[in-house]
């Protein structure tokens, strides 16, 4: 346990919060990571090999994320042991007795993650009320239906677009991933002028240099199949979507997907990230070395959370649209303006900007080591 509080620093974590019921066999860690900027928002995990230390990473991400969006929100993130599959009575007395025994620990939002779904969600509600990512029936704004994360991530391209030597008209996308938020993206991105030239998903890939049909890839991956079995263009193994030369690449699928065995077979000039921590740290300094732009996760794909957080709010969609398209394109236009003009990578101009957030709203707080108020050191 002692271990743990070598992770922890100024920023936090603020509470570290294990629950134990044996009766039932739940098993649970809440991490509020830092609530200067408000109540803590980020997902519940559910998986048989979650642990404490992940937890208190995923819940800084999330502090990080929610900050740079500019959410009256501060980062946490629950973990909860157990197989998501199991049967589905046995899930939602877990879930509603997580809710229950973190009734009164006003400083997180319950929100979905890997494992947990809008149903889960549901089940919060019912039991204490605090939480996003509902079902629409029940006030919430089904974000991966209406592609809030691919609608943001076709915004951040077309800020980024403003700092690279072409245009979205014409321009070559490949999308690794053809979920929730590559599907949108696709659209938005296609919609806008962009070709789709390549796609995958876990299954398999497809190319086509004279373009894609986006609308015929989203109905076969609704009718349960792989974007590999579209009719025309040619089929390729699922990890080739690398080598597709094209404009922009937008990973949309799992982490670490770009790593320094392979970041040397991109031929692309703009990467997006959609998926979290899609392209290593080591990979990204490669990319900036290589002079291909790349726009880091947090900022990238928070089209989701800031979703998430309108809906807390009671906001409409439509509201909630507004709000993605107005943050994002500020924060790419922030972020790649710093790198450029400090000349450093996108990944510290993002991590910056998000740090400073947090520590300016730190420093209102009473208890605050960055408070400048006699008597505060
Ligand atoms: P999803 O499950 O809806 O879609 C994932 C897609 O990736 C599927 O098409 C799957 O077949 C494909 N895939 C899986 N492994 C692959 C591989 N090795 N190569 C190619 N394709 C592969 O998930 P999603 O909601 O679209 O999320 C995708 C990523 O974006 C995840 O990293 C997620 O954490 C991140 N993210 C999602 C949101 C959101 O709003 N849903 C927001 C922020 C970040």
């Amino acid at each position: 346990m002692e271990d743990l509080f070598l992770l922890a620093d100024e920023l936090g974590p603020a509470k570290v919060i294990h629950v134990h019921e044996p009766s039932i066999g739940l098993k649970a860690v809440l991490v509020v990571d830092n609530v200067a900027k408000g109540p803590s928002i980020g997902g519940v995990r559910m998986a048989v090999d979650v642990s404490t230390e992940e937890c208190m990473r995923l819940a800084r991400a999330m502090t990080l994320k929610n900050a740079a969006a500019g959410l009256p929100h501060g980062g946490g993130k629950a973990v909860l042991y157990g197989d998501p599959k199991m049967p589905k009575p046995d899930k939602e007395q877990l879930i509603r007795a997580l809710a229950s025994s973190l009734r009164n620990v006003e400083e997180y939002i319950f929100a979905p993650d890997m494992g947990t779904d809008e149903e889960c969600m549901a089940w919060v509600k019912d039991e204490i009320g605090r939480v996003v990512g509902l079902p629409r029936e029940v006030g919430g704004i089904p974000l991966d239906e209406i592609g809030a994360t691919g609608f943001g991530l076709s915004h951040v391209t077309d800020v980024a677009l403003e700092y690279c030597d072409f245009d979205i008209d014409g321009a070559r996308v490949v999308i690794q991933g053809f979920g929730a938020v590559g599907k949108h993206a696709a659209s938005f991105l296609t919609k806008q002028g962009a070709v789709l030239v390549a796609a995958a998903d876990s299954r398999g890939a497809i190319h086509d240099p004279t373009g894609l049909d986006v609308h015929a890839l989203t109905e076969l991956k609704a009718a349960g199949k792989s974007v590999a079995q579209y009719s025309g263009g040619e089929p390729l193994d699922r990890d080739s979507v690398i080598d597709v030369e094209c404009d922009i690449w937008i990973p949309a699928a799992r982490p670490d997907v770009i790593n320094k065995e392979n970041v040397d077979r991109l031929q692309t000039r703009l990467v997006v990230e959609g998926a979290n921590i899609p392209v290593t740290l080591e990979a990204e300094e490669e990319l900036q070395r290589r002079g291909i732009l790349y726009v880091p996760d947090f900022i990238a794909n928070a089209g989701g959370v800031i979703c998430a957080a309108m809906e807390y709010q009671g906001a409409s969609r439509a509201a909630a649209f507004d709000a993605i398209e107005e943050k994002l394109r500020q924060n790419t236009r922030t972020v790649l303006e710093q790198a450029q003009y400090n000349d450093i990578p996108p990944r510290k101009a993002a991590v910056d900007m998000a740090l400073a957030r947090v520590r300016k709203a730190m420093s209102f707080r009473r208890w605050s080591l960055f408070s400048s108020a006699p008597g505060f050191v």
